[in-house]
């Protein structure tokens, strides 16, 4: 009966899905590696008050130093790591490396910045995220205020209560909390203000074009005026131009992250340009 079907009866053979199952494969085994071994580099990208142009704090950003394949972006596997489970591991690692970098600028002398870690939903979903946070700031000696955790909307997906119940503790330790890529995900506004987070990150897709694209610029323009109303910063991601930069400057935008300023930074290039305790402009 089968062969009456033709020969793309089997799907399980079907070549391009072997390929991709096969390469899915590889990457999370090559992960579960690099993982394990801690193959993986924090880099950091400044954040930058707009009024003064004095850099505030940075954005931890991970990146997977392969043997073989050179630097890999989050892009690539974080999502794999996502569904792996893998980001527990991960994740507190990059929270880890982060303060414990952030407490050595500290002690250093280097001027006191507010250092910000990106957290996925199943690593602040998981037990004992509060705890973790507290054990991790009093290992590394960092003082509370000079943590930010980067949340996203589909947090908020979640049982709600419980969320607003963690983001008042975290809040009571003294941490920062922002909502990255604002704009594209599903949260109820209401929830903005009920979970009295510090800062929102208007998504750069928004920022791209926001100088020739009305929609856009309605968006940003909006989302701003509302963050001023609810007395939450708003910080731009992804700004490249100073077309960009005086449009967000015209609508009393707080901060700004993007490669007009610098682009992701390793640790010691990050170190030498806050050393030099400049003014960032804009290039
Ligand atoms: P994100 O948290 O929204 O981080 C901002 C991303 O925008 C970074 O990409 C950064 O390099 C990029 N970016 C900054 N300025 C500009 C600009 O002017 N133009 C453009 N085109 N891009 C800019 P990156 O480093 O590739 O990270 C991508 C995403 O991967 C992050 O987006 C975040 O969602 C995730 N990610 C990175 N590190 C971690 C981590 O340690 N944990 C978790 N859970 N996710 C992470
Ligand atoms: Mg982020
Ligand atoms: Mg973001
Ligand atoms: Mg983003």
């Amino acid at each position: 009966k089968a062969k009456e079907k033709g020969g793309n009866t089997f799907e399980m053979y079907h070549p391009e899905m072997n390929m991709r199952s096969l390469y899915r494969l590889n990457m999370e085994i090559e992960l579960r590696k690099a993982v394990e071994r801690e193959q993986f580099m924090v880099y950091y990208q400044p954040l930058v008050e707009l009024s003064t142009g004095k850099i505030f704090g940075m954005e931890s950003l991970v990146r997977w130093k392969h043997p073989e394949w050179g630097m890999v972006s989050p892009g690539e596997f974080i999502p794999l790591a996502e569904e792996t489970g893998l980001i527990l591991q991960l994740g507190n690692w990059v929270l880890q490396q982060a303060c414990n970098q952030n407490a050595k600028w500290i002690a250093m002398g280097l001027p006191p910045l507010c250092v910000s870690v990106n957290i996925s939903v199943k690593q602040f979903m998981q037990s004992g995220f509060v705890q973790l946070i507290e054990d991790t700031l009093r290992l590394s000696g960092l003082p509370s205020n000079l943590l930010c955790l980067e949340i996203t909307e589909s947090v908020a997906m979640n049982n709600v209560s419980y969320i607003q119940d963690m983001l008042d503790k975290l809040r009571q330790i003294g941490v920062q909390i922002s909502i990255d890529d604002f704009g594209t995900g599903y949260s109820s506004l209401s929830y903005l203000k009920r979970f009295r987070v510090h800062t929102l990150k208007i998504d750069q897709s928004f920022i791209r074009d926001v100088t020739t694209d009305e929609d856009n610029a309605a968006i940003v323009t909006a989302l701003i005026a509302m963050s001023q109303q609810l007395k939450i910063k708003s910080l731009a991601e992804g700004v490249e131009t100073l077309e960009q930069l005086q449009f967000l400057r015209d609508r009393g935008c707080n901060e700004i992250q993007g490669y007009i300023f610098s682009t992701p930074l390793p640790a010691d290039q990050f170190e030498t340009m806050i050393a030099e305790n400049k003014v960032l402009y804009p290039h």
